[in-house]
């Protein structure tokens, strides 16, 4: 029986119950698994403890129901003692099963029940004296709690509380309503209840350790994570000030240098062995400067001013090299040190200077482009031609005073979105766009300028020579307008009297026929026009007859009014436009008839005779007729190259002679070329042969 009680020592706990506080610092300490190989050596350890104390009772119980007075109550001692031995077997068997084989962890749990077996069964086998093993089952108890942790002294215990009532039905039902029994009853009450008030006092610290034991695990995590973030920290910090862009250094107490970062080594060319410790930041600052800094640091003190914390001077390296720099510096006032930033601002220094020059030279050129503005703006408005500036779409955006007075608008008028095109005159714009079209279908480059009309603001009409220019590259166009208005007014009057004098050249004053100069250039023009095509061109000369007896009678104004009156006369009879009559000289016609053959000519002539004589001037004085007459001599030949236009008139006038000679008032005609038989032809329309 005693053999069951020992068992309580040296029940297994299962693992996934073994609650053992685990050492964060031990932890720490041995990272990556060893500590599991640690407690698993521990609970062997332990485990043979058990078996070590459990054998002890199961001698000391065996012992006891040796020697003790009364029997057992249900066995022989030696009953007892074999149960007790097969207990302990038993919880052998179970204790060492579950390890080895890997079994199911609720078999470890049967240790526990056979405990409790044991235990109840030492009590009932001892009817007379059950304290000793009350007393057992307490040592138990406590001893698996103490052994096993906390939770398996609570599972036993409710294990014990649970099967208490039977086993005391069963100690009643044997050995009967015993006053050892009812002092039992109320001991194991007591017992329990006492067990119960401290299991739950034992709740409630363990409540609480567990609480603090969690308040510390996280306090622990936190404070870990701090330590780790300042370390972290410190490393950045660390790794910023190492490798800042800007060159950092701690001075300490007299300016000397206590930390540099790689910068400010890189900007004094002294390695952080020379310089930590040993050099001074005033050490590098130019002698000038320095002098500078201390007089006005002198100045602000004795004005009550505070240091300044930024300073613009020059720093001098290891090789002596300047360099243009700002110093900062910021006072950290619990370490009474200072840390000083330097920035290399040679660079920033030479950049500034260029820019400076750079300005300069952009001010001078600004000047300068000012004044060629000014010039141009001068040029453009004092240009003395109306000029505009175009845009692409034609839109004006300058217009000079000039153009202004071109056309009667004013300057917001033109330049607040007039048009080229408006000012240009309908068919002129129309001829421009047609002439361009043609242009820039055959591929050929626009012309420069345009002989145009333009309207002002009167809608009066300015002749004008526009001149376009664009200068290569730009969008805009200048356009200037050359008024040629006065000059195509003097154009056309000279034309006029270009003309006039044309005709002077070629008319005959008095009767306004051809002159001789005319005839002359005519006949010689037909001549070679006729000789080339080889056709006929004949000529009629013809004199007034007695004219001089006319004039004699009549006076010469009068004369002259019947010329005059024959000369019209002969104009109504020459119809066709390529005929030309002309006053040969005096009183004598000439008209020269290209394309014409002497059967037409005489023709001519004879209705011209008749033409004369039908006007029925009178000429009292005449040999031939009481009216004015007229002789005509008729030549026409084809032109050759061995004759020429003398031989045409020579022949006319021979026969105008003939006629004459004959009696006057009569159309002869001459040879022509080779002869011909010259034609006579009379006022009554008879041919007669000479
Ligand atoms: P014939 O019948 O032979 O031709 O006689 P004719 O008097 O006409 O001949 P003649 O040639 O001798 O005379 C020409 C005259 O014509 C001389 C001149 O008085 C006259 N005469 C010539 N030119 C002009 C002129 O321009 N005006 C006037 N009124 N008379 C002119
Ligand atoms: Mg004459
Ligand atoms: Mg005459």
């Amino acid at each position: 029986m005693l053999t069951a009680a020992s068992r309580k020592f040296v029940c297994s706990v299962p693992r996934e119950s073994d609650d053992e506080v685990v050492e964060l610092s031990s932890l720490a300490m041995d990272p990556g698994g060893s500590g599991k190989t640690r407690t698993e050596a521990t609970r062997i350890i332990r485990s043979n403890l058990q078996l070590l104390l459990r054998l002890g009772f199961t001698l000391v119980a065996i012992v006891y129901f040796a020697t003790h007075s009364h029997p057992p109550l249900l066995f022989t001692r030696l009953t007892a003692v074999t149960v007790g031995a097969l207990f302990f077997m038993l919880f052998l068997f179970f204790h060492y099963l579950p390890k080895r084989r890997g079994f199911d962890s609720t078999l470890i749990q049967v240790p526990f029940l056979l405990d409790i077996t044991g235990s109840h069964l030492a009590w009932l086998v001892d009817p007379w004296n059950p304290s000793a093993m009350l007393m057992l089952i307490l040592v138990t108890a406590v001893g698996n709690g103490a052994h096993h942790g906390y939770k398996n002294f609570r599972r036993l215990f409710k294990i014990t509380v649970a099967t208490a009532p039977v086993v005391y039905l069963l100690r009643v039902y044997l050995i009967g309503f015993h006053p050892a029994a009812l002092l039992f009853m109320t001991l194991a009450a007591f017992v329990l209840i006492y067990i119960y008030v401290l299991i739950h006092n034992i709740d409630i610290l363990q409540r609480r350790a567990e609480k603090k034991a969690a308040d510390l695990y996280i306090a622990n995590q936190r404070l870990n994570q701090t330590g780790q973030a300042l370390q972290d920290s410190e490393a950045r910090y660390r790794s910023m000030f190492e490798h800042s862009a800007t060159a950092t250094a701690l001075i300490e107490e007299n300016m000397r240098i206590a930390l540099v970062n790689a910068k400010f080594e890189e900007l004094t060319r002294y390695s952080k062995k020379e310089l930590c410790h040993q050099k001074k930041l005033t050490d590098f600052i130019h002698e000038k400067d320095m002098d500078r800094i201390r007089r006005f640091h002198y100045r602000r003190q004795a004005l009550g001013g505070i240091a300044p914390t930024e300073y613009e001077c020059q720093l001098v390296d290891k090789h002596g090299n300047i360099k243009h720099t700002i110093i900062r510096l910021s006072i950290m006032p619990w370490h009474e040190r200072i840390i000083a930033t330097i920035v290399d601002i040679t660079s920033r220094k030479q950049a500034k200077a260029a820019l400076q020059k750079y300005n300069t030279r952009l001010q001078e050129l600004a000047h300068k482009f000012r004044q060629s503005e000014t010039r141009y703006r001068s040029l453009f408005e004092n240009t003395g031609t109306a000029t505009i500036l175009v845009e692409k779409n034609l839109r004006i955006s300058m217009a000079n005073t000039k153009f202004t007075e071109l056309t009667g608008y004013s300057r917001e008028e033109i330049s607040g979105g007039k048009r080229l095109s408006e000012f240009i005159e309908r068919r002129s714009l129309y001829r421009i766009r047609k002439y361009h079209n043609r242009l820039k279908d055959k591929g050929l480059p626009l012309p420069d300028d345009y002989e145009c009309l333009i309207l002002d603001k009167s809608r009066g009409l300015k002749h004008v020579v526009m001149k376009v220019h664009t200068p290569p590259g730009q969008k805009s166009s200048i356009v200037s307008f050359f008024d040629i208005t006065t000059r195509k007014m003097a154009e056309a009057a000279l034309q006029k009297a270009h003309e006039k004098l044309q005709t002077l050249a070629v008319c005959d004053d008095l009767t306004q026929v051809a002159n001789r100069r005319r005839f002359d250039e005519f006949l010689q023009r037909e001549w070679s026009r006729l000789k080339r095509e080889v056709r006929s061109l004949s000529l009629i000369m013809c004199d007034i007859d007695c004219f001089k007896e006319y004039n004699d009678t009549y006076g010469h104004q009068s004369g002259d009014e019947c010329l005059r009156e024959i000369a019209g006369a002969i104009k109504t009879v020459i119809k066709r436009s390529v005929d030309l009559a002309a006053r040969y000289g005096g009183e004598e016609f000439a008209i020269i008839m290209p394309n014409t053959e002497a059967e037409g000519a005489l023709k001519v002539a004879e209705s011209l005779r008749m033409a004369v004589e039908n006007l029925n001037i009178s000429h009292k004085a005449s040999s031939v007729s009481p009216f004015v007459t007229m002789s005509l001599g008729v030549s026409s030949l084809v032109p050759t190259h061995d004759l020429g236009p003398e031989h045409l008139i020579r022949d006319a006038d021979t026969a105008l002679y003939e006629a004459k000679r004959k009696g006057r008032n009569r159309t002869v005609g001459g040879k022509g070329a080779h002869g011909f038989t010259r034609k006579i032809i009379r006022a009554d329309n008879l041919i007669r042969l000479n």
